[in-house]
């Protein structure tokens, strides 16, 4: 009964036989009553959704169906659902937003379209074709354009979401699948505005290992955080600092990926964060940090307020909770951030361990001048006023 095959790069095999995502075959039915929208100040994040979603499906006999934009609301799903008894949902998380010229745009929506093809083949969901899936989020976005909010540190989160809708109880992979696609206007992610976020490091739950699934964005890597998050909280920590392995790397912070900034003897800077060895989520923030911070020490351009004759010594490296501990003794260690599409840039202010806390000097406007320095170029090429390279797309072009 298999008719279709992943050939990797997320178009079907076999398309003659089943049918491909296209968004050419769209139907719109539009809401009959738009809904308000809310005032900016009050957006809690992902709690407000737009008017409209997407909704395809796919059948193993027929393929993908026609993609529809209905009103957004509840999916009709079996409860004996593949994602309902095993997990298998994967989802993406980008932002829009409208530049000084007007036009919505993404921030390089290729890597989360081939990101989101990795995630579904891991999952052994059906492949699809992500310039469609691109095309189908121009359409939503579009249509919904009133829900991109306006003012700078705001945007229009997009969830593109695909679950696994195999009807039965066997243990088995999914050959039907839901595609949804939702739109939620957010605000900074942290509402009491820019500031530091502590984090407790914690050793007893992983967040991901060796041949797992931490380098795909799958709904299972998720929930089983929500404990010892709630216990951190208790503990008066915003967000867990993720350990692996009896040497104590740190891996990541909630759902960002970690960097930390060491000043070195010569009096350069090493910025640093954890390699892609399967355990750390490839995150197009964290590529966007390494290919600036690259560029500023090549002379390519200089970061906001960060003197170009002095040199980031970007690297991909293993960092254990020892070597922190290490180099915050000897007064080197100058700031530590998280990298997401969800927060940007967030500024770590403080690391528990072992009922010990790493305190990181204080900055003004809760960032330290690196993470400063990345933040603010990555949301002036986000909201267009920077070019670089084509990181910044608008949806029209999709
Ligand atoms: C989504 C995510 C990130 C950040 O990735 P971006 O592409 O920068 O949004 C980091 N870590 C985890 C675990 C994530 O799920």
């Amino acid at each position: 009964m298999a008719l279709w095959k992943s050939i990797g790069n997320g178009t079907l095999e076999g398309v003659s036989r089943v049918a491909d995502l296209d968004a050419s075959k769209l139907t719109i039915t539009l809401s009959e009553s738009l809904k308000p929208i809310p005032p900016h100040e009050t957006l809690l994040f992902g709690k407000t959704m737009s008017d409209h979603m997407l909704v395809a499906e796919f059948d193993p006999e027929i393929g993908w169906s026609a993609p529809r934009i209905v009103p957004h609301g509840p999916l009709s799903i079996d409860p004996a659902s593949s994602c309902i008894q095993y997990g298998n949902t994967v989802f993406e998380g980008m932002k829009a937003y409208i530049g000084s010229d007007g036009e919505p745009r993404l921030f390089r929506p290729d890597m989360n379209m081939a990101r989101l093809a990795r995630s579904a083949e891991r999952m052994a969901l059906p492949p699809f074709n992500t310039d469609q899936v691109l095309a189908l989020i121009r359409q939503l976005i579009t249509i919904d354009r009133r829900w991109i909010p306006l003012f700078t540190g705001y945007s229009l989160y997009v969830r593109p979401t695909i679950m696994g809708t195999r009807m039965g109880l066997a243990v088995a992979p999914s050959d039907h699948a839901t595609l949804c696609i939702m739109l939620s206007p957010v605000g900074p992610y942290f509402r009491s505005g820019v500031k530091p976020i502590s984090a407790l490091a914690v050793s007893e739950t992983v967040r991901a290992w060796p041949g797992g699934t931490g380098g795909h964005k799958v709904a299972l890597n998720y929930s089983p955080g929500f404990l010892p998050l709630r216990v951190a909280q208790k503990q008066g920590y915003e967000q867990i600092l993720w350990l692996l392995g009896d040497d104590l790397k740190v891996t990541e912070a909630g759902a960002m990926n970690v960097f930390v900034a060491v000043k070195r003897e010569d009096g350069d800077i090493d910025l640093l964060t954890p390699p892609l060895d399967g355990t750390i989520l490839p995150g197009v923030t964290r590529d966007s940090v390494l290919a600036l911070g690259k560029a500023h020490t090549a002379g390519e351009t200089t970061l906001p307020d960060i003197p170009a004759s002095l040199r980031l010594h970007v690297q991909e490296r293993i960092i254990t909770i020892p070597d922190l501990q290490q180099w915050h003794a000897g007064g080197k260690l100058l700031e530590a951030f998280g990298a997401g599409t969800a927060v940007v840039i967030a500024s770590i202010g403080k690391i528990g361990f072992k009922g010990e806390d790493i305190v990181f000097a204080e900055h003004e406007g809760g960032l330290g001048p690196i993470a400063k320095a990345f933040r603010t170029r990555i949301l002036d090429i986000q909201e267009g006023r920077e070019v670089w390279k084509n990181w910044s797309v608008p949806v029209a072009e999709l």
